[in-house]
């Protein structure tokens, strides 16, 4: 059985309330696209304001920290996050990974604090244009899901995993149809060896980088592509609806 495209837009450091008129366009908009699931992941600070301006359309955020509370200063947990009205945090972003230093053993960490406080998660994963090119894109991505994604009990089940290559981000590049497919089934492989045949099955695996309407059609139909997680072009309802439309 297809699964229902799910289309979610990451805006990443970017947005003030000012923006808020672009969710409320994009919830619109996917009022009437009710085929795919359409999510946004604004920054921490509008969290609240999007969910209640948008009533259809999943709210999520970018990063999380993966303990429960105490002295971090500056950082925000799980619970805080889904207190704010979220219902899905990112984590293991290559901005994270490269800009913070974060580790697989990190992310996994956030993951299952996301997990933990009753939120869906997805787990970013990506090789760099060096590793691509010393034909190891396809077991950098296995090393990365096996050390990020969230263990336990039934935990597959509210995973999806975003494979983003990480010189694809936000550069106008995006790798081959093909490319695109056969880095995605490795993927679906390596989860269903962790997650089991049925779960990890089931599990989305969206592509991410430089997804714009002009290429939506042809990356989200590659093989085993369940929907895009969308950086620049989720800035403005007009280019992020157009990826839905595709899907
Ligand atoms: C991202 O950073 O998650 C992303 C996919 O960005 P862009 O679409 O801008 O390449």
């Amino acid at each position: 059985m297809a699964m229902r495209p799910y289309i979610v837009g990451n805006w990443k450091m970017n947005g003030t309330r000012a923006m808020l008129s672009e969710a409320r366009a994009i919830d619109r908009g996917a009022e009437r696209l009710v085929k795919v699931e359409v999510a946004l992941a604004p920054p921490f600070t509008l969290i609240h304001a999007t969910r209640k301006e948008a009533a259809l359309i999943g709210v999520g955020a970018q990063d999380c920290h993966a303990a429960e509370g105490g002295a971090h200063t500056g950082d925000i947990s799980a619970a805080m996050i889904k207190d704010a009205g979220a219902g899905f945090t990112i984590v293991g972003h290559s901005e994270r990974r490269a800009n913070h230093g974060e580790k697989d053993a990190d992310v996994r960490a956030k993951a299952e604090a996301v997990l933990a406080a009753g939120m869906a998660v997805i787990v970013c994963v990506g090789e760099t244009e060096d590793q691509r090119d010393a034909g190891k894109a396809e077991s950098v991505v296995a090393r990365q899901l096996r050390g990020s994604l969230p263990q336990g009990d039934n935990a597959g089940e509210k995973v999806t995993v975003a494979y983003e290559p990480v010189w694809a981000i936000g550069t106008g590049r995006t790798p081959t149809v093909e490319e695109v497919g056969a880095m995605h089934r490795s993927i679906r492989a390596v989860l269903k060896d962790l997650y089991g045949e049925e779960t990890g099955g089931k599990v989305r695996i969206l592509y991410g980088g430089s997804v714009k309407p002009e290429n939506a059609v042809e990356l989200l139909g590659a093989d085993e592509v369940n929907g895009a997680l969308v950086g620049g072009a989720s800035l403005t309802a007009e280019s992020f609806l157009g990826i839905v439309v595709a899907a």
